[in-house]
């Protein structure tokens, strides 16, 4: 932690802050400029969280150095950790691809989809049964009954699948049935949530809410990580900014940011970002270049009739040709499909070995 003094700042107001963070067991370095006078600060910095140095006399500035992550950041781990979830390796060389409909709709449909994800090579299937809708008179979803679907679908196709739980009391029921937890955008901050999914110990897609900051996105992890969960994939599907054209904002750059930030495996839902099938492959085959471990779409075999998200759905074909586009992409930038994992090992870190490890990195 740096603190910075004003210009104005007398040697009385340095040493109060000195003495200040002194008693809280720091070593202060001080540095003497020409106009003004720093002083960092070496030491778990998180124990001058509530000091109020900010509000001291003299005082300009505070800056943390330290990140406020620490299971999620990537110097936790030392490189990229892998999750399983079936035979689907987020974080290996190879992509995921993802993909189902918004949400379960009928056994019919449902199989008709999977079966064709499959075979086209989809690695996890995904389908709501608890919907979160804007309007509470939308679709809901079929709740217990689309758990049993997707169970069968899964049966069927061999595929593990994925499906949003929104809220505590729902985790142990949907974990029943299912081979990874969603936590949907408008939950990304649901705190009883977060730690109700990391106590399941099942694999969780987290996905940044409407609004969050990427710290955010983090520390919403951090919260499932400290359960001693460490099977999180992150996921941007696009923030709400004051463009119309699309639904939300893909940020693309959040891609590499948080390849860079954490450990943690970072995939892309180009369809709740755009809400317009039309360009869900354009942002689909950005989101590998820029670095992604995989990707999430809406499939459905008629797009118009889908009862929710029903614009941004891809049929069929669309879904193949954005295969092709991202399947050449990742060819580009070595990440083929076909190549498989790069050996890395999937972190299974005990709450005793974590704490070591996390003591450690500090
Ligand atoms: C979803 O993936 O089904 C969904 C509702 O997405 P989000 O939470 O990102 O809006
Ligand atoms: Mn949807």
């Amino acid at each position: 932690m740096i603190v910075v003094f004003r210009e104005d700042a007398t040697p009385e107001h340095l040493e109060r802050v000195i003495e200040r963070i002194e008693v809280h067991g720091l070593k202060a370095h001080v540095s003497r400029g020409t106009t003004r006078t720093i002083v960092g600060y070496i030491g778990d910095e998180s124990v001058l969280a509530n000091v109020g140095l900010r509000a001291m006399p003299g005082v300009e500035d505070v800056i943390p150095i330290q990140r406020p992550y620490k299971l999620a950041a990537r110097a936790f781990v030392g490189g990229g950790s892998v999750v399983r979830v079936g035979s689907a390796e987020f974080g290996g060389r190879g992509i995921v691809v993802i993909a189902g409909p918004c949400a379960v709709e009928s056994r019919e449909i449902l199989f008709e989809i999977a079966g064709h994800v499959r075979e086209r090579g989809a690695g996890v299937l995904r389908g709501g049964a608890f919907k979160p809708r804007t309007s509470p008179y939308a679709f809901r979803g079929l709740g217990q009954e689309a758990l049993e679907l997707l169970a069968l679908a899964r049966e069927r196709t061999g595929l593990p699948v994925v499906t949003e739980v929104m809220s505590p009391g729902q985790v142990e029921a949907v974990s029943a049935k299912v081979d990874m937890l969603q936590i949907g955008a408008r939950n990304m901050q649901n705190y009883d949530l977060l730690e109700e999914v990391g106590r399941s110990g099942k694999p969780v897609l987290l996905k940044r809410g409407l609004s969050a900051r990427i710290k955010e996105l983090l520390l919403a992890a951090e919260y499932i990580l400290n359960t001693g969960n460490m099977r999180v994939v992150l996921c941007e599907r696009g923030v709400r900014t004051f463009e119309p054209q699309t639904r939300n904002t893909l940020d693309i750059s959040a891609v590499p940011v948080l390849k860079r930030e954490t450990h943690l495996p970072v995939i892309v839902d180009p369809s709740h970002a755009a809400g317009r099938r039309d360009i869900v492959p354009d942002l689909a085959a950005a989101a590998i270049a820029a670095g992604a471990d995989g990707v999430m779409v809406e499939v459905h075999p008629i797009p118009d009739r889908a009862l929710s998200d029903a614009d941004q759905a891809l049929a069929f074909e669309d879904f193949d040709l954005m295969l092709g586009r991202i399947e050449a992409v990742a060819e580009a930038v070595g990440r083929g499909a076909s190549e498989g994992s790069a050996g890395a090992e999937e972190i299974v870190i005990e709450i005793g070995r974590r704490r070591a490890r996390l003591e450690r990195a500090l």
